[in-house]
């Protein structure tokens, strides 16, 4: 899903849960921020306006090193490391935002529970399509 989604989700789960709802926003698109880097270099490598990268930008990175800023915050070590240090909220948050991830990314971005370990869960429908 994208950032926006993530965000919208912290806020319906700050509004159901209480407490603070930066909280939940911050820990809904936590396993998201270690891209905001490999995001704007892909748009500044491909020239795009406002160094936003489109997703055809994506296809050369998907293998390479610079992916494992995708597929590690999206692991279980991520999440339990997070609700280990951070509690209840983050586990949730985290938690949720690896749930509604895992059917809307297919093919080399499926996530990868335990990278570098290969195995991936299949999505359910490519969220990213062109
Ligand atoms: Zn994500």
């Amino acid at each position: 899903m994208d950032v926006l989604t993530h965000i919208l989700l912290g806020i319906l789960l700050g509004a159901i849960a209480g407490g603070d709802y930066w909280w939940w926003i911050l820990f809904s698109i936590a396993p998201d921020i270690p891209q905001i880097f490999l995001y704007l270099l892909l748009g500044y490598r491909n020239k795009r306006k406002f160094l936003f990268p489109k997703a055809i930008d994506w296809d050369e990175f998907s293998n390479s090193k610079w992916s494992a800023l995708f597929f590690l915050p999206h692991t279980v070590y991520a999440w339990a490391l997070a609700s280990l240090i951070f509690g209840p909220i983050a586990s949730i948050a985290y938690g949720v935002h690896l749930l509604v991830d895992w059917p809307s990314h297919t093919g080399e971005w499926e996530l990868r529970p335990f990278y570098p370990a290969s195995q991936s869960l299949p999505g359910l429908f490519d969220g990213w399509k062109r």
